[in-house]
């Protein structure tokens, strides 16, 4: 018997508006880009749209490494290309583990034969350099990792002060910025980040399925002195940048649409300025801050720790977070991230990235979540979407 139906639907997802940890909102030039005429992957144009994100990608990352690329895969393959092409079996590598990221970060250390140094955060707290400071007194990692903004939490670490910590001890230093990259500041160059990567979908606002990086001088020399081959034929670096640099060797077939995309969001954030749009993040954020403020809804995170991308809203008691979304989906449209982790079933998580981080999502987010909460039997204490808008006015 054969299990084929007769017909299917046609697809048709609806509208959303995607306010979770990601995917993001995609401009309608990003569709647009996508349905572009696909080329070959070795095709001239398809090669200066490869020279483009690079170069995009340097603005981005606010650095001039020459070994800035897009991984073909998804955030969690641009943390595991860093930890395999720069972690030998043996290796002492240090991972600062505050969520549910520093600890996938962690698991592939030792999965590529690293000696893993964990290192814990205060619940909802950053780490300290005193912290670092101490830990780094009885060891000698070759590598540190962090998370900038960890999107589990919502907590957003500061880099500069860690990092100078860190080279004192001569140790490389790798920073997550999925979910920071074009939300937040990340000044590769002048912060001295020797090795950092993102993902496409979440502040950058392209299509899952890109993780762009880039490693400076320091790193690339820690590579080209292993003792043996990185242990992914996939993601080892020298490999996929003989196709993006140079000779142009194929690897292989690069996923042409999502490289489109990919520049058309590069360009819409080039366009707007990256320090306008990190500007409008946080404009977002302090209007719903003063929204979920004035409906007597709690934060997981102090203030001054906040990402401004990605915030857990602990979910009233005796309310069901899970049912609040399940009506912001059916009767919005709206996607809520739920807790993960230790946030797991008592916070929603609230994601202003990219094209998500703005004025009319922050007010239906607050309105649809003020009439959710009611239906479920909780009334707020005031008005969200009033607070917001005296931000917006002021
Ligand atoms: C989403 C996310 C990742 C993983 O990215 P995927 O695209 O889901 O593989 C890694 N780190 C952080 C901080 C993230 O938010």
């Amino acid at each position: 018997m054969s299990a084929r139906q007769d017909s299917y639907a046609p697809l048709d997802p609806g509208r959303r508006v995607l306010m979770g940890a990601g995917p993001s909102d995609m401009h309608p030039r990003v569709y647009q880009a996508m349905g572009a005429p696909l080329t070959g992957h070795l095709d001239p144009y398809f090669i200066g749209v490869m020279d483009d994100i690079k170069a995009l990608l340097r603005y981005a990352f606010q650095t001039r490494n020459d070994m800035t690329l897009a991984i073909s895969a998804t955030g969690s393959a641009g943390m595991e290309t860093c930890v395999c092409n720069l972690v030998e079996p043996g290796d002492e590598v240090l991972i600062c583990v505050g969520g549910v990221f520093g600890d996938r970060m962690a698991q592939m250390v030792e999965r590529h034969g690293g000696r893993l140094i964990r290192l814990e955060s205060e619940p909802g707290q950053p780490f300290t350099p005193e912290q670092l400071r101490k830990a780094l007194t009885g060891c000698q990692p070759k590598l540190v990792g962090l998370v900038h903004a960890e999107t589990s939490t919502g907590v957003l670490q500061p880099l500069e002060e860690i990092i100078a910590v860190i080279h004192e001890h001569d140790a490389l230093v790798l920073v997550d910025t999925v979910a920071s990259l074009g939300g937040t500041p990340v000044k590769v160059d002048e912060w001295c980040i020797d090795v950092c990567y993102t993902g496409s979908q979440k502040c950058l606002s392209a299509p899952p399925g890109l993780a762009p990086l880039t490693f400076n001088d320091r790193a690339l020399e820690a590579i080209a002195s292993r003792k043996t081959p990185v242990d992914s034929w996939y993601l080892d670096l020298s490999l996929i940048n003989a196709y993006w640099d140079g000779d142009r060797v194929y690897h292989h077939t690069a996923p042409v649409s999502l490289f489109y995309a990919l520049r058309e969001a590069l360009v819409l954030i080039h366009e707007e300025g990256l320090e306008d749009g990190h500007l409008r993040h946080a404009l977002n954020y302090e209007a719903f801050r003063a929204g979920i403020d004035a409906m007597g809804l709690a934060f997981y995170v102090d203030p001054p720790h906040r990402a401004p991308t990605i915030n857990p809203v602990l979910a009233p008691e005796g309310i069901d977070e899970a049912g609040v979304r399940r009506r912001l989906l059916e009767e919005y449209g709206l996607e809520l991230g739920g807790g993960l982790g230790a946030l797991k079933g008592k916070a929603w998580r609230v994601g202003l990235m990219g094209q998500s981080s703005q004025r009319d999502h922050v007010m239906l987010c607050l309105g649809a979540l003020e009439q959710a909460l009611l239906a479920e039997g909780h009334k707020a204490a005031g008005s969200g979407v009033a607070a917001a808008s005296a931000v917006y006015a002021g």
